[in-house]
């Protein structure tokens, strides 16, 4: 039985990103839950709080700041993943991906580093990007669904320190993952 319906929320310029991603984002959810209990909701005018001395957003802050500002509601039993285009960090990194509170289950995604070459100049072409997309929801999915870091390199559940390996995991779960999954989701 699947108890979770899941919302992404774009927020701020993000909103622009929704087309782009909006299959694969859709994709990865739906290894999760039913098509149906996906919905897509935009926040254009979100004014996320950017963090001067590093021109970033703290995702803590995003998880709080959520809770004061947003309009969009998160209902029992939901699954909240916010989209961002800032950059992003947390406390001890220099940037992250996209992070999981797994108690409240949100997830905060950034997309900035996903749409960029290594150095953070150029834009990767729209299919690496949307790969990228798509392992980082299934990522972090995973932990909002109890799983942790996986020492498996191939596995999405490795945790990814750039986005070299983001390329280089696979937009999958290992067999250990997908069987500590199982039970928890529908496929
Ligand atoms: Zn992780
Ligand atoms: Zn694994």
């Amino acid at each position: 039985m699947n108890l979770y319906s899941i919302k992404f929320v774009f927020l701020g310029h993000a909103v622009y990103g929704l087309d782009e991603i909006k299959e694969d984002a859709l994709a990865s959810a739906a290894f999760f839950v039913n098509e149906d209990k996906i919905k897509f909701y935009t926040v254009p005018d979100a004014n996320l709080p950017i963090d001067s001395s590093r021109n970033q957003v703290n995702a803590e802050i995003i998880f709080d700041y959520i809770d004061r500002f947003s309009t969009i509601s998160q209902e029992p039993n939901e699954i909240v993943i916010y989209i961002v285009d800032q950059d992003m960090y947390i406390r001890g990194m220099n940037f992250i991906f996209g992070v999981a509170n797994t108690k409240k289950k949100r997830i905060v995604l950034s997309l900035y580093r996903l749409k960029r070459g290594y150095y953070g100049e150029n834009m990767v072409d729209v299919q690496k990007y949307r790969e990228r997309v798509f392992k980082e929801i299934m990522h972090e999915l995973g932990h909002v669904y109890g799983l942790g870091h996986c020492k498996d390199k191939n596995c999405v559940m490795s945790f990814s320190k750039s986005i070299l390996e983001v390329d280089h995991k696979l937009p999958m779960f290992c067999r250990d993952c997908l069987d500590k999954l199982s039970g928890q989701i529908e496929i």
